[in-house]
């Protein structure tokens, strides 16, 4: 047991964030229908939905960062080839999934564009 490693308390947001949560992710309901769950049944029924929320969050705050719609970017701003430095066109979005540690898949799109002088693809760094 490494107890004593997280022994802190938890900030009154987190509290607050956390009392909220218990209702949204059905987990008051679930303790409710669960009276007798041992440690670990309710150690795995949190993670489930937390692995849930986490990719959600995950994919919001990646989001966040992504240079979205780079070509209503005034031109000094657009993404450039890193080859010979023209403005990359827009070709358009790409999807990918990612996989995270909670196991679960996290969607992310990107633009993407190609250099009309060397016809290479790029996803913009963001
Ligand atoms: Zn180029």
């Amino acid at each position: 047991m490494k107890a004593k490693k997280n022994k802190r308390e938890r900030s009154p947001q987190m509290q607050q964030v956390s009392a909220g949560l218990r209702d949204v992710l059905g987990m008051t309901e679930w303790r409710k229908e669960h009276p007798k769950a041992t440690w670990a049944e309710i150690e795995a029924a949190v993670d489930e939905r937390m692995n849930q929320l986490r990719a959600q969050l995950l994919q919001e705050v990646v989001q966040m960062g992504e240079t979205e719609a780079w070509n209503q970017l005034p031109p000094e701003e657009r993404p450039r080839c890193a080859t010979c430095g023209k403005l990359l066109l827009v070709r358009g979005e790409q999807t990918r999934w990612i996989q995270t540690t909670g196991g679960e898949a996290v969607k992310l799109t990107r633009t993407y564009g190609t250099c009309p002088a060397c016809g290479v693809g790029f996803f913009p760094p963001g």
